[in-house]
């Protein structure tokens, strides 16, 4: 396949004419629609030359390959024109660096959440293992923490609590935080039994039928009411209740 000395003055001429980027693009075209002609060529070039040649030849030659690189991107640098100075570096401030990369989290947090996820699903001995040690290395903030949050939430506490006792009792149902607000608004935050105002501290669930006597966790077993109430009626059911508080004759708010 060697190249008589006419043929490379052709190549030359008609590189000059089109231009090197346009004769390289050309030969990369030619490749890609004639695939298996190209790979015969290849194969041949290979078995007359072996598959090292592209090595050998760049140990033996590696000052002139890098002597050439030089004089490309000589001649594509003056082809390019001047250089545009580069605009100074402006000096971030750590304030700022932290600003863009909340700006940045802010803007990606869909992606880098949905990321998250993927990795502790796929790392849970890890994730199990910084838990624990960021439990044991943090546990007197946090427990701190857990008690300002049940200062701060004596509702959801009582709640999580009646939760877990309904539980332990096996009842039905479970009453949601809604159900438990339609229900207070009903007996317009009140007890139901002696209709004392209720607040943080007096407010209790009543169970109309205990859960002790099989009543259910649902809206319709629950009556919202005083702690006085709740205790005195103990594990009597409503009507019970109301007939042991309010005997007959005697006023029923
Ligand atoms: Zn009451």
């Amino acid at each position: 396949m060697a190249k008589t000395e006419k043929q490379r003055e052709a190549w030359r001429r008609w590189y000059e004419k089109k231009g090197r980027v346009s004769g390289a693009l050309r030969h990369a075209e030619w490749i890609r629609k004639h695939k298996r002609e190209a790979k015969a060529i290849q194969d041949r070039w290979y078995a007359k030359h072996g598959k090292e040649w592209g090595a050998k030849y760049r140990e033996k030659n590696h000052e002139k390959i890098l002597k050439r690189q030089r004089l490309r991107y000589e001649r594509i640098r003056k082809e390019a024109g001047p250089k545009a100075p580069r605009p100074p570096k402006k000096e971030k401030t750590s304030e700022e660096c932290r600003a863009y990369q909340r700006a940045w989290y802010q803007k990606n947090i869909e992606k880098m959440r949905a990321y998250g996820r993927d990795w502790a699903r796929a790392h849970p001995e890890t994730v199990r293992a910084n838990g624990e040690r960021y439990r044991r290395e943090n546990r007197g903030h946090l427990l701190a923490q857990a008690k300002e949050w049940k200062r701060k939430n004596p509702e959801k506490v009582a709640a999580i609590k009646q939760a877990r006792y309904a539980r332990k009792k096996g009842a039905e149902g479970r009453l949601s935080a809604e159900e438990w607000a339609t229900l207070l608004a009903l007996f317009d935050n009140k007890c139901a039994y002696c209709g004392v105002p209720l607040d943080n501290r007096n407010r209790t669930r009543d169970h109309k039928i205990p859960l002790v006597r099989g009543g259910s966790n649902r809206s319709d077993n629950i009556l919202p009411a005083c702690r006085s109430c709740n205790s005195r009626k103990n594990t009597k059911t409503h009507e019970e209740f109301l007939a042991y508080a309010y005997p007959a004759g005697t006023a029923n708010p």
